[in-house]
């Protein structure tokens, strides 16, 4: 999925360089894969009561930490995580979907001002809010990786 924080830790270029099949829309725009053995993403916000929470536009993100992979990972840097579940929430909505929209050059009045406005624009990025309360059942594992610096958005 694409992901700031998989980008920062160079981590295509590691997996391509030990001959994995790796598919990542961010390098190939257009290749996606929705039902790969071990999908890793990031998360927009995680709480200490252990919700994850991503927020998407295409939605092909959200949809691959939920259903067709057999694994998933939520690859996270400390700066993610907070108290609880509205905290994580007002994190993805206030912080990260911001963050997004300028580094995605959106026409969005986040992307003027760095914050949120509920938009109704036609280049929202904001389009599902998806909390993972426990691992989805079809999946064999889904897990995260909690790195103890700042990563990502
Ligand atoms: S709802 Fe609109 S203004 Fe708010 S973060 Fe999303 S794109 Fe930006």
């Amino acid at each position: 999925g694409g992901s700031q924080t998989a980008k920062e830790l160079g981590l295509y270029e590691a997996l391509t360089a030990q001959d994995t099949e790796v598919h990542s829309h961010s390098v190939t725009p257009g290749d996606f894969k929705q039902d790969p053995d071990i999908y890793i993403c990031s998360a927009n916000g995680l709480s200490e009561t252990g919700e994850v929470v991503n927020i998407d536009g295409s939605c092909n993100r959200v949809a691959g930490t939920l259903f067709g992979p057999k694994r998933c990972i939520f690859i996270c840097g400390i700066n993610k995580l907070c108290p609880d579940l509205q905290s994580a929430i007002e994190r993805a909505r206030s912080i990260a979907a911001p963050r997004n929209a300028q580094r995605l050059h959106r026409k969005t009045p986040c992307a003027v001002d760095g914050k949120c406005h509920d938009c109704r624009s036609p280049e929202r990025i904001c389009r599902a809010l998806v909390v993972h309360m426990a691992p989805p059942s079809r999946m064999d594992k889904c897990e995260i990786v909690l790195i103890g610096e700042p990563l990502g958005f």
